[in-house]
């Protein structure tokens, strides 16, 4: 269902109006982790002065420690619905158990993210296929293209087509950074799926310095839209700090992706 052998032609999926898949690039961009009400309205402010059309954040964080900050949890939804709304910005956060799923439709969450680490929960794929909300699939970090696609056709099955690939680096023998952002798969994803295709360039390099040099190579690569991790003051960030972009950072960038999107 998500090959081109199904469907030709691109296929666009809409949030709330906004086009992904089709000739504009969007940019999603926020914090990691939804922390304050008060960061969460600095982070939208931010967000929507740099020009991107939607929010990021977790509520629910897959955090590889136990003993580390694990989200602030369900009122961080509230948050984060707030701070969007004031602003106008659709909502883009992770799901990590079924069990979460009415509390996701309550709060009108406008994309579900399906993290790295849930690309392969073949349950919790089967329910938001369920859903009529449209589905960010990350890349599993160590996962082949084909197991992607497959991952995505476990939601499309279920009769969810609106879903949105996410490239967000894949695991290597390198160390100097945090993962590889795996350029290659952008055109070959383009070429096998009429889906939609953004790239995560926050996680792929893990530092902020590196972030705007991946957005452009995704972009230049045939990127549909990119998922930007950035925080008022990146420092104070509750997770991925290194990562994060201060909002002068993100408006620089998304200066330069206008930029690079009229040059391509
Ligand atoms: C995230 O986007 O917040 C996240 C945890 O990403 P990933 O699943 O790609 O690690
Ligand atoms: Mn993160």
């Amino acid at each position: 269902l998500v090959s081109r052998e199904f469907k030709a032609s691109d296929s666009i999926v809409e949030v709330r109006g906004i086009p992904f898949g089709g000739k504009q690039i969007q940019v999603i961009a926020g914090p990691c982790s939804v922390e304050t009400p008060e960061q969460m309205r600095q982070a939208a402010a931010a967000v929507q002065a740099a020009g991107c059309r939607l929010m990021r954040g977790g509520a629910f964080k897959p955090r590889t420690s136990p003993y580390t900050f694990q989200g602030v949890g369900d009122e961080g939804l509230d948050f984060f619905r707030d701070a969007a709304d004031a602003f106008n910005l659709p909502i883009v956060t992770e799901l990590m158990d079924v069990r979460k799923i009415d509390l996701f439709l309550e709060k009108r969450v406008d994309v579900i993210q399906i993290g790295t680490r849930n690309m392969q929960n073949f349950d919790l794929l089967k329910e938001v296929g369920r859903l009529e909300v449209p589905i960010i699939l990350k890349r599993g970090m160590s996962a082949t293209v084909k197991e992607w696609l497959m991952a995505a056709e476990y939601i499309a099955a279920h009769g969810n087509h609106r879903i949105i690939f996410a490239e967000r680096g894949i695991r290597s023998f390198e160390t100097s950074y945090r993962n590889i952002l795996d350029v290659t798969a952008i055109p070959f994803l383009k070429k096998e799926t009429h889906l939609p295709v953004i790239v995560d360039p926050s996680h792929a390099g893990g530092k902020a310095w590196l972030v705007p040099a991946l957005a452009k190579a995704a972009i230049a690569a045939g990127a549909d839209g990119l998922l930007i991790e950035s925080h008022p003051c990146p420092e104070e960030a509750w997770c991925d700090a290194d990562q994060a972009l201060s909002p002068e950072q993100l408006k620089i960038l998304m200066a330069d992706l206008r930029k690079l999107a009229e040059a391509i």
